[in-house]
């Protein structure tokens, strides 16, 4: 793969740098509800579902696409955005790490890759399987 897009580095802060951390050694985490049991993503201190405390899981890193959009135009371009349905059940919005945007398909399954970032943690973005 050779995106020649330079992603900007993110600034971690006391409620995240748990996540980055995990990124940094190749472990995508969410969030799991101690009352309901639901997984959540962007992992959070209280349940979206039902305010009730949480505990961070580490994900399979697996997933299909939901939905998909590529950007033709522009810096970076082409790159693809999507929403990527974990197996665990989430959504992610997300890229799609390719240099084949236009064999991308809803429904088809990805796996997460880090992404280095300038100067910071590394991101999730998502790739084909097999790639
Ligand atoms: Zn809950």
């Amino acid at each position: 793969m050779s995106d020649p897009r330079k992603i900007p580095a993110p600034q971690p802060n006391v409620e995240n740098q748990r996540f980055f951390d995990a990124a940094a050694q190749g472990k995508l985490l969410i969030g799991q509800c101690d009352a309901c049991g639901q997984p959540h993503y962007y992992p959070r201190a209280t349940c979206p579902f039902c305010f009730g405390a949480t505990t961070w899981v580490e994900s399979g890193g697996k997933g299909e696409i939901y939905s998909l959009s590529t950007m033709r135009r522009g810096a970076g371009a082409p790159y693809t955005l999507a929403y990527v349905t974990l197996d665990e059940g989430p959504a992610v919005l997300t890229n799609i790490a390719t240099d084949d945007h236009d064999s991308l398909a809803i429904g088809q399954r990805v796996s997460v890759r880090f992404t280095p970032t300038e100067g910071g943690p590394p991101v999730p973005m998502f790739a084909p399987e097999g790639e």
